[in-house]
């Protein structure tokens, strides 16, 4: 299954695959291909620590190593790396970082069945409509992953060890056990993909990064309900700066405006017309 994703995906370098950013004196935002990945941390400050966030799609293991030592300096290590939630694309180089980097490995309690081996995300669903990624998503891989004693639930009163000034919010409905990072001090929220700036069922819209808030990538997601209710808690927070598994970041007047919009015509904007998980609501 995963040759096949390579296979059909080798060719899809986005124009800004490859591309870093730094949204924030310490929040790294990369590209790999079409999902992002951030370094979570101050390259100034004297400690140098930080965090990894996602790890990306399989195979890029190398390059995110080399992309944490431009930053960060030569030999340098992550405190742990936090999950959004267990899909492909987001734990694709896992494996191979934790052989690299020996360090811990933080999710919520519900994704952990799908990062112990025990449990295996639905197939992707290409009735959703919406473009040629859609069509192709039972393709990806929707097998869990087995992480053994690496990963730890995270604590239940929202805390991240080592990162004081984060906190964990729960934003199920793409997965079960999927979180968003919010920094209550400056309102900065990385949001996974509660809500994403592209329209990621769209190979044309992914290729052209076209920055527009969607709802959660349709082909995955599994409940709208809760979904739509995770996009209000967000919202609720009133952040200022978003950065999202798929997209481009997004801060202030055109982020408010945008959520806004999405939490107004959640229904219309985001909900699938048709597909597996619809009927669930
Ligand atoms: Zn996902
Ligand atoms: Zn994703």
């Amino acid at each position: 299954m995963e040759s096949t994703f390579e296979h059909v995906y080798f060719p899809l370098t986005t124009v800004s695959s490859g591309e870093g950013k730094e949204v924030n004196i310490d929040i790294y935002c990369y590209c790999i291909q079409f999902v992002n990945i951030c370094l979570l941390g101050n390259p100034t400050s004297k400690t140098k620590e930080w965090f990894l966030v996602d790890a990306g799609l399989p195979h890029s293991a190398d390059n995110i190593i080399r992309l944490a030592e431009d930053h960060f300096g030569s030999m340098t290590k992550p405190q742990g790396i936090l999950l959004t939630h267990g899909h492909f694309d987001h734990v694709g180089a896992i494996g191979e970082l934790l052989q690299h980097w020996d360090v811990p490995v933080y999710a919520h309690e519900l994704e952990i069945p799908y990062l112990t081996g025990k449990a295996n995300y639905p197939k992707g669903d290409s009735t959703v409509n919406g473009g040629l990624i859609s069509e192709l998503s039972p393709l990806f891989p929707n097998h869990g992953i087995n992480l053994e004693n690496h990963v730890h639930s995270l604590p239940a009163d929202g805390s991240i060890p080592g990162l004081p000034e984060w906190q964990w919010i729960h934003t199920p409905g793409h997965t079960p056990g999927h979180i968003s990072l919010f920094r209550a001090r400056d309102r900065s929220l990385l949001a996974g993909d509660a809500f994403v700036t592209v329209k990621q069922e769209s190979l044309y819209n992914v290729i052209l990064q076209t920055k527009e808030i969607k709802g959660p990538p349709k082909y995955f997601t599994t409940d709208w309900e809760a979904a739509e209710a995770s996009v209000r808690k967000l919202q609720a927070l009133q952040p200022v700066l978003a950065v999202t598994g798929h997209g481009t970041p997004i801060r202030e007047e055109e982020l408010t405006n945008q959520l806004n919009y999405l939490v107004e015509n959640f229904e219309r904007v985001a909900v699938p017309e048709e597909g597996r998980f619809v009927h669930e609501r």
